[in-house]
Formats: structure tokens, sequence, C-alpha cells
């Protein structure tokens, strides 16, 4: 049989709300994941002993347990307990009850012993655009501050308690008076924290933190862009006397690709074609983000005609299908002609003259007039006519 929620926080059946804090405290502080890393009992231990809280600190959920077990918590429509996100945010509110948290007004006398949350941090880091298109792991090395085990992130020697500041009385603000106004400035006795350290830890010299270099390997998945954010839970600044660590922001910065250019999921490259193959149609390897594709390129393409590859662009960052890929056709004109290849091209051209005729030039030229002649033509029909 699994053990009680009383047994797992190591308290009687009819321990207080107080009492119920105090060992959930004690436990969540021993099993924390920041403490143990990679340690998988610790971190069970430390689910449970959430687990346990949750219910215990409930009276209506704690008053159904005791009644019916666990089963009667499911069957009483608590969606069951043991929600592995919602620790670190209980970690808040029962902190929050015990030191008087939240709901303080201005100036209200702060707790020494009061947690305080670690900082967010911020990484910016350099994908290749081919990295970016098809995702990548990299591994970061960060120096953040972490929580100070040796005193919990107190800053005061194991079994020495910070003392609340005599000169604020732990407001961490002192109020002068200048004439007619009273002026609040930060208490230079506490540098504003509100307390003092008589004896601090010998570890982080009374800070509650330590520097540290940590590496994290962060997923970095496909589809990601240039700006793209990802918050990494928990990988920030630890926390000071059991407040939870801030999260790690890891912003992506892409590099620019030789050949291809990206607009969200869809992917552009210019294709360079030959005049001749343009004039007479052919089948085109095309380099794709993925690999290679044909592309059938009809006779008679122009240069700056465009054709769509479905699915050939980058995946979605939310799931779902690919974008697709536009290809621009450049159309080269020939340079460094031999003999041989400039007599044929005076050939064709020979032979392309007489369309030229009826082409675009004579159009230009001789539109004007052909159009003047024929509306005489046609008037001559209604005068004759
Ligand atoms: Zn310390
Ligand atoms: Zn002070």
């Amino acid at each position: 049989m699994s053990k009680s929620y009383y047994e797992i926080l190591g308290i009687n059946k009819d321990a207080s709300a107080e009492a119920i804090k105090k060992a959930y405290r004690k436990q969540a502080m021993k099993y924390h994941p920041d403490r143990n890393q990679g340690d998988n009992t610790a971190e069970a231990k430390f689910k449970e002993a959430a687990e346990a809280y949750e219910v215990l600190s409930d009276l209506q959920k704690r008053q159904i347990y005791d009644a019916y077990g666990k089963e009667g918590l499911k069957n009483s429509g608590y969606s069951g307990p043991g929600n592995s996100e919602d620790i670190f945010s209980h970690i808040n509110d029962m902190f929050g009850d015990i030191f008087g948290f939240g709901g303080g007004g201005r100036g209200r006398r702060r707790d020494p012993n009061a947690p305080v949350p670690g900082e967010d941090l911020r990484y910016d880091i350099r994908v290749s655009f081919m990295e970016a298109v098809h995702g990548v792991n990299k591994e970061v090395s960060i120096t953040k501050k972490e929580t100070c085990w040796t005193c919990e992130g107190t800053g005061a020697r194991p079994g020495n308690k910070p003392q609340v500041c005599p000169s604020c009385q732990g407001r961490g603000q002192v109020i002068r008076s200048q004439g007619f106004f009273q002026v609040s400035t930060t208490c230079s006795r506490c540098n504003g924290a509100g307390q003092i350290i008589t004896d601090p830890c010998a570890d982080c010299h009374g800070a509650g933190l330590i520097n540290r270099s940590k590496k994290v390997s962060v997923r970095i998945p496909a589809g990601v862009d240039t700006g793209s954010r990802m918050r990494l839970s928990g990988e920030g600044e630890g926390g000071r006397r059991g407040g939870p660590s801030g999260d790690l922001y890891v912003v992506i910065h892409v590099d620019e690709h030789e050949y291809f250019q990206r607009d969200g999921q869809t992917i552009f490259l210019q294709l360079p074609v030959t005049m001749v193959r343009a004039a007479l149609g052919c089948e085109a390897d095309v380099p794709t983000i993925h690999g290679t594709t044909k592309l059938k390129i009809p006779a008679g393409t122009q240069s700056g005609e465009r054709f769509s590859l479905r699915n050939e662009g980058v995946p979605s960052l939310r799931g779902g299908g690919k974008g697709d890929m536009v290809v621009e056709v450049k159309v080269q004109t020939p340079v460094k002609l031999n003999k041989e290849q400039k007599e044929l091209l005076r050939q064709f051209d020979e032979l392309s003259k007489q369309h030229e005729e009826e082409g675009f030039f004579s159009r230009l030229f001789h539109g004007h007039l052909g159009k003047q002649k024929k509306q005489a033509e046609d008037q001559e029909k209604v005068a004759n006519g």
C-alpha cells in the first residue's frame, strides 16, 4: 500500500494547518530539484510532498481524503493531485501565506525570512539558417546565480537566522522629515533588504546565492525564426530563502543563407536557367531546404517568372504542415561564346527576324499607323455601303 499523505509529510492525522505547512516546507527544501539535480528519487519525493500538501492544505479536500481516501477525491471531481507544473506555484502560495506575501501594501513590514524568487535570464543564441529550419540541439553555457544550499539561500550561517534590521524595523525604507515633507529613502544599514546578517554563510558570504557556470541543453524546434523566444522554466537565477528559480529565455537569431531566403514558412530561391533551356523548356533540378526536387520549366519561360513548390518550405512551429517554396527563374544570357556558338546564334537571329516583324517591335512602330489605315478603310466601307 502506498504511503498516506500524512506519512509522506511525516505528520499526525490531527496536524494543524500550520504544522502541515511547516512539514511541507521542510520536505520541499530537502528534495528541491535544484538541489538534487538528476536525482529521480528526490524528484519523486518532491512531487509526492507537493501532492500531499495540495490536498491537506485545502480543508475541503482534506475532509474528503480523511473520509474516503484518494479514490474519494477523484470521485468528488477533484481532477486528481500531482500536477507537477503547479508545484512551484503553490510553493509560492504557501510561502506567501506563511510570510505574509501578497496583499501587502506599501511600507508593510517585510519579513526577513520571506522568500525571494530568482531573476529571469536572457540568453541570445545564433543558429544557422538550416538549423533554424530543421531544429537543432544546442548546449549553452551560462553563468548564473544559484541558490546557496549551505544556507538554503538565507545568507546566514546555518543555525543562525538573519535579524530584522533595527534601523528600519525590516521595512527596508526609512522616513526622514525634510521641512514639511516626509521622504522615504532606502535604509542605509541593510541596503533596503530589511534584514542584517550578523553571521554570514561562509560559502556565499551572506548573499544567499552562488555564481555557477552551468551547461544547459536547449532543444530548438524546427521552424524557429529570428526573434523566436523559448522559455526554460526554472533555469534562471536561483531564488533566495526558498523562493523559486527564475526562468531562462533563449532568444534566437538566425543567420542568412547564401541562396535561400525566407519569409515565415515560405522559402524563396532564384534559379538560374540558360536562355536556351528557358526557351525550349526543361526539367530542372532544384535544391530545396530538404534536399532536391524536380521542377518542370515550360517552354518560353521568361526571366522573373515564379513557380510554387508545395510543402518545400519551413515546418510550422505549432505543428502542422510545411510552407511552400517559391522558385524565381533567372534567365541567363550566355557570355564567352565560342565561334561556333556565335555562328549558330546569328543563324537563329536571321530566322527570328521574320517573326519579329510581326512581333513586339512591329506593333510598337507600325501599330499606330496600321490602326489609322484600318479606320480609314472602315469609313470608306460605310460611305460606300
Ligand atoms: Zn550560503
Ligand atoms: Zn534597514
